[in-house]
C-alpha cells in the first residue's frame, strides 16, 4: 500500500501548486508621493517596470494622472505611461487624485474618475487598446446603496470593469517606513524593513489562501495589491520568487477573473474591503482566520528618523 500511496499523494501537492493563479496589480502609479524629483519617479516606475520584465510576469498597474501634472515635468512623467504600454503591460484608471467615494459628494468622485483618464485613454487608442479597468481608491465604493449604485452605473457606461482585490499585505506601511529610514542614511535599518517585507509576501500569501478555502471552499486566482512605490522597485523580483515557491502562475487579470466568484455584482457599502471579504458578507459568513496582516510591531514602533540636510 505505502509504495503507491506515496506517488498518489505528490501527485495532489503538485496539482494543487499548478493550479495557484495570482494576478500582480500595482496602485498609484507611476510612481506615489513622488510629485517633486522626476529622477525618484522615473527611477521607481522603471525599477517596477524592469523588473516585470525581467519576470516576464504579466500586471495592471492603476494610474492617478494627477502625478503627471507637475510643471516643467509633464512629458518625462507621461513617457513612463508610453514605456509601460510599449513593454506589453496594462494601464488602469485609479481616478485622477485619488479622492475617497465615501469621503466627497458622487459628482466630484465622478468627475475625478473622467479626469484621471485624460492621457492614458489617447495612449492606449493610438496603440488598438482600450482602457478597461478601475480600482476603487482605498477601495471604498461609496458608503450607501444610491452612491455605490450611481457610480456603478456610471463605471457600465464608460464600459469600465472593477478590479477587485484579494491579497493585500499591506505594502504601503513597510514601504513609508523604508523610504523614510533609506532616505534618512540609515540603510542598516531600511534594510531590516526590507527583509520583513519579504516575509510578509508569504504572510499575505498564507492568509488569503486560508480566507479562500474559508469562503469558497478552494483557492480562487488571487489578485494581488501592492503600490507603485520605492520599496516595491527594489524587492518586486524577490517577491515574485516568494510567489513561483508557493506554486504561483502569473496570470492576467482578464484570465484571473474569468473565475466564477468574480462574476457576482458587488454590492457592497462601506470603508474598503477586499474581495473574499466583500464576499463573506454577501454570503453571511464569518471568517474565522482573521483580519489581514499588517505591519509588524517592531517596525511600527521605530521613532522616526531625522531628515539628512538636502
Ligand atoms: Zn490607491
Amino acid at each position: 500500500m505505502r509504495v503507491c500511496f506515496l506517488p498518489v499523494l505528490l501527485l495532489a501537492v503538485t496539482a494543487t501548486a499548478q493550479e495557484r493563479r495570482v494576478v500582480i496589480t500595482i496602485d498609484d502609479g507611476p510612481a506615489v508621493n513622488e510629485l517633486k524629483d522626476l529622477g525618484n519617479f522615473q527611477r521607481i516606475a522603471r525599477g517596477l517596470l524592469n523588473s516585470l520584465v525581467a519576470e516576464k510576469a504579466p500586471a495592471t498597474i492603476f494610474i492617478n494622472e494627477r502625478q503627471l501634472n507637475v510643471q516643467g515635468q509633464r512629458d518625462g512623467r507621461a513617457a513612463i505611461l508610453a514605456e509601460w504600454l510599449d513593454a506589453g503591460f496594462d494601464l488602469a484608471n485609479h481616478t485622477y487624485s485619488h479622492p475617497s467615494a465615501n469621503r466627497v459628494p458622487v459628482w466630484q468622485f465622478l468627475d475625478d474618475l473622467v479626469r484621471g483618464e485624460t492621457i492614458m485613454r489617447s495612449l492606449l487608442e493610438e496603440r488598438g487598446r482600450k482602457l478597461v479597468w478601475f480600482r476603487y481608491p482605498y477601495l471604498d465604493s461609496g458608503t450607501t446603496p444610491e452612491v455605490h449604485q450611481a457610480i456603478v452605473d456610471f463605471l457600465e457606461q464608460r464600459h469600465y470593469r472593477v478590479a477587485h482585490v484579494t491579497v493585500d499585505y499591506k505594502d504601503y506601511s513597510f514601504a513609508g517606513a523604508y523610504t523614510r529610514f533609506l532616505r534618512a542614511g540609515d540603510s542598516e535599518t531600511a534594510e531590516r524593513i526590507k527583509q520583513a517585507y519579504l516575509d510578509q509576501v508569504d504572510v499575505g500569501f498564507d492568509h488569503a489562501e486560508k480566507v479562500s478555502r474559508e469562503v469558497f471552499g478552494r483557492e480562487i486566482p488571487q489578485i494581488l495589491l501592492i503600490h507603485c512605490n520605492e520599496l516595491n522597485s527594489v524587492t518586486l523580483r524577490d517577491s515574485i520568487a516568494r510567489m513561483r515557491n508557493r506554486g504561483y502562475q502569473l496570470v492576467t487579470l482578464e484570465e484571473a477573473t474569468r473565475d466564477e466568484v468574480y462574476q457576482r455584482p458587488d454590492t457592497f457599502v462601506g470603508g474598503g474591503g477586499s474581495w473574499l471579504q466583500r464576499s463573506a458578507k454577501a454570503m453571511g459568513k464569518q471568517i474565522a482566520a482573521g483580519p489581514e496582516p499588517g505591519l509588524p510591531k517592531w517596525i511600527a514602533d521605530l521613532p522616526r528618523p531625522t531628515p539628512q540636510p538636502k
